[in-house]
């Protein structure tokens, strides 16, 4: 059978909260497993007095316990089976009191509270040459840091912060609707446990302060547009002790003057004179690595002919590999011709024959064939 609650503390039924606190604080100190050790009797007797202080300190709860007992809080219970009285419970109060009786006043509480930095995004564009080379940027992220003037208590410096009157140190309130509790970071202190009435005017009463910082962060060669980079722990620091979030990078490649990309091969459209379309030639690309590359051109080519350029492509990322170059002809008409020209170009015309344009000569007769041939059926 379990000990009654108000047993368990040695008090009143009709005790009020500050001789329960009372109650509790000097058991809590007898029994604590620190001044203890190896005294399994004390360790259970503390879990005992936690345990019925957790439930009379909470009106709510001790409102069910005060009309049916400990079967309020037993499986299958009342109000949906004590679904209030998470097992969260212990250690919270167990920092409740301690973290204030040995905190005293000014010292920053090292656990409760603890909350996690935020992750932190940072945009960075680089040009396809980079991505092609990879590379080690710098770049200046915001960082937190503890105020030095006021040591992080965000008080100013020769004041203290003070417990915080609507939490009462434990920077949570809980709010309760039936038997259901849900706990709070306090919103005077934001969780602090103490509030500041002088604030440091360095930092604003915040204790900590924003300053940028440099980061190293290798950009790999081979690096696709949309690339995320993750850094761990790289993020804002955490607060009261907690972990920092993580930084991540978000990678964009930005558009080439003269390369399109598609995965590991690269795209290039050369323009070509006519005359060098139709007389044969050469010209000269020069590729990301920086390297000139002599493409000929033969005698004939077509508007849009590819020429494939094995290994001139993108560094595959993490591998040796490389993807290809892909030369794309672009034969330009002339335009602004002089007289001269024109003449010369009459005069070719002239002299031109269906062998010299195979796919033009007799396309409209071709085409007109191949739709009569419909009709027909
Ligand atoms: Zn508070
Ligand atoms: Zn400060």
């Amino acid at each position: 059978m379990k000990a009654d609650f108000y047993e368990t503390l040695g008090v009143q039924k009709g005790a009020d909260e500050k001789e329960l606190k009372a109650a509790f604080r000097k058991l809590a100190m007898q029994y604590h497993p620190d001044k203890n050790p190896g005294d399994s009797t004390s360790e259970h007797k503390f879990k005992e007095i936690n345990e019925a202080y957790e439930t009379l300190k909470d009106p709510n709860k001790r409102a069910a316990y005060d009309r049916f007992g400990h079967a309020a809080f037993e499986n299958g219970g009342m109000g949906g089976g004590g679904q209030g009285f998470g097992g969260g419970g212990f250690s919270d109060i167990f920092e409740d009191i301690f973290g204030e009786m040995m905190g005293g006043g000014g010292r920053r509480r090292s656990s409760g509270g603890r909350e996690r930095g935020a992750d932190l995004r940072y945009n960075m564009e680089i040009t396809l040459e980079e991505a092609f080379q990879g590379k080690t940027a710098q770049i200046r992220v915001p960082m937190s840091i503890a105020c030095s003037d006021c040591s992080g208590s965000g008080a100013k410096p020769g004041t203290q912060p003070v417990t915080c009157s609507m939490c009462a140190g434990h920077g949570k309130v809980r709010a309760s609707q039936g038997f259901f509790s849900i706990e709070r970071t306090c919103p005077q202190c934001q969780g602090r446990g103490q509030t500041i009435k002088d604030p440091c005017p360095k930092c604003a009463g915040q204790g900590r302060i924003t300053e940028e910082r440099s980061l190293s962060v290798n950009i790999p060669s081979g690096i696709e547009d949309g690339t995320r980079i993750r850094l761990a722990n790289e993020g804002e620091a955490g607060l009261r002790g907690g972990p920092s979030g993580d930084l991540y990078i978000f990678l964009s490649v930005k558009p080439h003057e003269f390369f399109q990309r598609d995965g590991a091969d690269l795209y290039c459209k050369v323009p070509i004179s006519m005359t060098t379309a139709a007389l044969g030639g050469s010209f000269e690309v020069t590729t990301l690595d920086g390297t000139q590359t002599r493409v000929k051109v033969t005698e004939g080519t077509q508007n849009g002919r590819q020429f494939r350029m094995k290994g001139k492509g993108m560094p595959v990322l993490r591998q040796s590999q490389f993807g290809d170059l892909y030369i794309q002809t672009a034969v330009e008409t002339p335009q602004n011709l002089t007289r001269r020209q024109r003449e010369l170009l009459e005069e070719f015309e002239q002299l031109s024959s269906k062998e010299n344009s195979p796919q033009s000569s007799g396309f409209f007769a071709r085409m007109k064939d191949f739709f009569d041939s419909f009709g027909e059926r």
